[in-house]
């Protein structure tokens, strides 16, 4: 069973994207609510795919993802991005992000974007 470390400061979102990928039998080994809360649980769970959205205050999603990117060169990380987000998509993908997931979050794009992984 493959572990996830959900990071998301809408507790709306992590409760939907928990629902999803624990019906699909994935490990939800934890929760942060900012990118600086988020590398540090990534450091501590060791999770085999992290969900960053982008979109967060103090420390935002991609600058997590550069923290986590370093610390692991080959963490999963799945960028969270809303409509009108194309740069900071780009900027991800340079970033390492593996794979991209838009809100509002659909069951089928979740899953499909957590098995390429
Ligand atoms: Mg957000």
């Amino acid at each position: 069973m493959k572990s996830v470390l959900i990071v998301d400061d809408s507790r709306t979102s992590r409760r939907l994207l928990k629902d999803i990928l624990e019906k699909a039998g994935y490990e939800v080994v934890g929760e942060a609510i900012n990118g600086q809360e988020g590398f540090d649980l990534f450091v501590k769970l060791s999770p085999d795919i992290v969900t960053m959205d982008i979109t967060m205050p103090q420390v935002d999603g991609l600058e997590s993802l550069k923290l986590i990117r370093k610390q692991n060169p080959d963490a999963k990380v799945i960028m969270i991005t809303a409509a009108g987000q194309k740069e900071k998509m780009m900027e991800a993908v340079k970033l390492g992000a593996a794979e991209f997931i838009t809100k509002p979050f659909l069951e089928e794009s979740v899953l499909s974007a957590i098995r390429h992984c």
